[in-house]
């Protein structure tokens, strides 16, 4: 499987990463500026786009290469490329628009790295800094939401991390931003941006001569910003780090940010942007004209009309972070963690109708009632008429399994209560049992399934490292909180590894999901983390399937048969290899050379990773 590479040019020795045009110039110009030689760079202002510098004629021609929504690769109205590698070698036989073929690619010199940008720099620090400030995470949390959200996570620092920039002033008037600029040091180049309208247009005011000028920036419907007749940008912090580089048509550079009063350390403790100095300002360009703007009028912004994209753009998918079940409701200082599970039934209500059932009886929703308001629960309640004591047993074991457990990937308990009948008090998962949701929901995208199972590699991960077995791991027992967000459920065959063993010897077989189960559980009723790593394989056969069943029209003695064969269920039509490949890994005979859920958390991770760059 491939590594998690950020970067699908970073292996190409022609790579020069976040490298200006200029220095493009430079380079091919150095390597003699014959006819079709080439490199290629990082786009500076589309993000995860790239930029093809060809030599031609002795100049040399700049190409930019957009990342399509679909993660293909194209020079804009040119053919889509899986790859910059392979848009490359399509353009050594086809200039198909460009000056000339690409001929002889220009080499990094020996010891020359791809240059990484300012951005991919501060990244890990944004996104840690940004989880932790928006969601208020600290420890386990919030490294569970770093590691299954990064790819949503660095695009939301992308297009928002201007908002933790010293140089970003948010909503203010053209007035209060020239007081704002010309409070204290008058130095030209000192500017900050201000936001204009909710339409996603902005204004950056740049101090020159002791007059503070107003550029207008404005989004386009593809949602890129730009200065008028200016280059265009997919983020506000990469249009600063280009006009901080070169004047570019404004009247000077930008050199210093306009410190946001009683802010000062706010922001991420990075420099917003390197200054260069020096500069001198041209006015050689056409491009942005100081703004004439009308003055503010509200009625504009409150005419009704439809959402623009980027007003949808702003109403993201909700985060697992955003849930109310992602923290436990125990991690609020203000709520006295019980130290008993006991609840008191008057603070529990509950509806009508069922959310499922089982012979131990139904569930059903309701809410408890906590310091912070209402909880959304899900209720297991007992059967009253079976005077069986067992079930009672099983309950409550299943209870102490789950009070024990505390995992944004795993449904948590809020606790246990004894009135017309014995209640097991659960956090709500709204969307129900995956394998029904996908059978509802066939349009759930693959790279959707692999984000929902990762999520539950990472709460498998959590159980084996607390020497838990789960022994009833299936989509059914997989419940969704959001499309994007899933918790393992369903702890009643769960047991606590004793500290000797690393596996529960059950005394006899009992109603067994079979065709979940390892080989060494049908044939020693041994039952380990490696076991719950062979019914994860099943699940995300499930997954990929979307929710058909395993081994259709089998009986479980068929199928123990089929695997003592060697042989194993085929790939789901829309599975992509590499989960494949990964399926059948965790279906390997031998316990000892079955992967744990370290292994395949990670490589779920990674190719999950991939796939969302
Ligand atoms: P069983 O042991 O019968 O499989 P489960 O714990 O799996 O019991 O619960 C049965 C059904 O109840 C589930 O399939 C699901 O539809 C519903 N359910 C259980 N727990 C929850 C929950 N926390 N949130 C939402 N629905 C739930
Ligand atoms: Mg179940």
């Amino acid at each position: 499987m491939a590594s998690n590479t950020a970067n699908p040019a970073n292996h190409l020795p022609y790579f020069f990463g976040n490298i200006t045009r200029e220095d493009a110039e430079e380079y091919l110009m150095q390597g003699g500026a014959s006819d079709g030689l080439y490199l290629l760079r990082q786009s500076r202002n589309y993000l995860g786009g790239f930029a093809l510098s060809l030599a031609h004629g002795r100049k040399v021609h700049h190409y930019t290469i957009e990342r399509e929504l679909s993660g293909s690769y194209a020079i804009a109205g040119g053919k889509s490329h899986a790859s910059p590698a392979e848009l490359v070698k399509y353009h050594s036989e086809e200039a198909d628009g460009l000056i000339c073929l690409l001929r002889k690619p220009f080499n990094r010199p020996p010891g020359i790295e791809p240059k990484t940008g300012p951005f991919e720099d501060l990244k890990e620090n944004l996104i840690r800094e940004y989880v932790k400030q928006t969601w208020n995470l600290q420890g386990h949390a919030l490294e569970q939401a770093i590691i299954s959200q990064k790819p949503q996570l660095e695009k939301l620092i992308a297009t928002t991390a201007h908002e933790k920039m010293p140089w970003f002033h948010g909503r203010i008037s053209r007035e209060e931003s020239e007081h704002r600029i010309l409070v204290g040091s008058r130095n030209n180049g000192k500017f900050l941006i201000r936001e204009r309208d909710r339409n996603g247009s902005y204004a950056l005011c740049l101090l020159n001569d002791g007059k503070v000028l107003h550029y207008r920036i404005d989004r386009d419907k593809t949602g890129k910003l730009s200065i008028p007749d200016g280059k265009r940008f997919d983020t506000l912090w990469q249009l600063v780090e280009h006009y901080s580089y070169k004047p570019d048509g404004l009247l000077r550079v930008l050199t210093t940010p306009c410190p946001q009063l009683g802010s000062e350390s706010d922001n991420f403790g990075f420099n917003a942007h390197p200054s260069p100095s020096g500069t001198l300002p041209k006015l050689q360009s056409t491009i942005g004209h100081p703004l004439e703007e009308a003055p503010f009028n509200p009625y504009v912004l409150q005419r009704k009309r439809g959402p623009t994209e980027e007003e949808r753009g702003d109403q993201r998918e909700a985060l697992p972070m955003d849930t109310e079940v992602y923290e436990s409701p125990y991690a609020d200082p203000d709520e006295i963690k019980p130290k008993n599970v006991t609840l008191d039934r008057k603070l529990l209500t509950l509806e009508e109708g069922e959310l499922g059932s089982g012979n131990f009886g139904t569930v059903k929703k309701g809410f408890y009632r906590m310091k912070k308001g209402a909880k959304p629960v899900a209720v297991k309640i007992l059967k009253n008429e079976s005077n069986d004591p067992a079930i009672k047993d099983e309950l409550l074991r299943e209870a102490n399994v789950m009070q024990q457990l505390d995992n944004p990937y795993i449904v948590r308990m809020i606790g246990i209560c004894e009135a017309e009948a014995w209640m097991l008090v659960m956090e709500m998962a709204e969307l129900g049992p995956l394998n029904r949701f996908l059978q509802k929901n066939r349009h759930v995208t693959e790279k959707n399934i692999t984000e929902l199972v990762h999520q539950v590699s990472m709460g498998m991960k959590y159980l084996e490292e607390n020497n838990f077995v789960h022994r009833d791991l299936a989509a059914r027992n997989v419940l969704l909180v959001t499309q994007h967000y899933a918790k393992i459920s369903d702890f009643g065959l769960s047991k606590a590894l004793s500290a000797d063993e690393n596996y529960y010897k059950a005394q006899s077989h009992g109603k067994w999901p079979v065709k979940w189960y390892a080989p060494e559980c049908m044939n020693f009723y041994k039952f380990s983390s490696k076991s719950d790593v062979w019914s994860f394989g099943v699940l995300m056969w499930e997954a990929f399937s979307y929710g058909q069943k395993p081994y259709k029209g089998m009986k479980g003695g068929e199928v123990a048969q089929m695997i003592e064969r060697g042989e194993r269920m085929e790939r789901p039509e829309v599975c992509p290899t590499e989960v494949y490949s990964l399926m059948k890994l965790c279906w390997t005979y031998n316990v000892d050379d079955r992967p744990g859920f370290v292994a395949v958390e990670l490589r779920l991770r990674n190719y999950y990773y991939d796939i969302s760059h």
